[in-house]
C-alpha cells in the first residue's frame, strides 16, 4: 500500500480542513479526536507522509520518532492523564482496523479505560 495524500490528516496538515490543535512543532501535530472515546482523546501525527506504525517504525528518521514520544509524553502531562494513567493506540493496517491512513497514535484517558482487547 502506497500513501494516499488525500487521507483526512494529510489535509488537516495542509490546512483544508481544520482541526482543534493542542500542539504543534517542526515534526508532530496534535488535535482532539473528532468522535472521542474517553474523556480524554487525543491524537498524536507526525507531519511526514507516514501510512502506518509499521511504515513510521521503518522509515521515519530518528528525530522524527522521538518528536512523536516526547509530544505523547508531554501531552498526556498537560491534559492530566500523566498520574493518573492512559491509553495509547495505533492501529495499523486492516487487522489492526486503521481508519485513516495517516500514522497516528491515539491517547485515550480520563477515566479507567477498560481491558485492553476487546474482539468482534
Ligand atoms: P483509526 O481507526 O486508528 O484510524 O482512528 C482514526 C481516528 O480519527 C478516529 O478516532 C476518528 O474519530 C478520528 N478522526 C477522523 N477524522 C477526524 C478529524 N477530521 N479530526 C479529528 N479526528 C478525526
Amino acid at each position: 500500500m502506497t500513501y494516499d495524500s488525500n487521507n483526512v490528516f494529510a489535509k488537516i496538515l495542509r490546512g483544508e480542513i481544520p482541526c482543534n490543535k493542542i500542539y504543534e512543532d517542526e515534526h508532530v501535530l496534535a488535535f482532539k479526536d473528532i468522535r472521542p472515546q474517553a474523556k480524554v482523546h487525543a491524537l498524536v501525527i507526525p507531519k511526514g507522509a507516514y501510512l502506518s506504525a509499521q511504515d513510521f517504525g521503518e522509515n521515519a528518521s530518528v528525530e522524527e520518532i522521538a518528536a512523536m514520544q516526547r509530544t505523547i509524553s508531554k501531552l498526556a502531562r498537560e491534559l492530566g492523564v500523566a498520574e493518573t494513567g492512559y491509553r495509547l493506540i495505533a492501529n495499523s493496517g486492516a487487522h489492526g482496523h486503521q481508519e485513516v491512513a495517516h500514522y497516528h497514535v491515539h491517547i485515550l484517558g480520563g477515566q479507567p479505560m477498560g481491558k485492553m482487547v476487546n474482539l468482534p
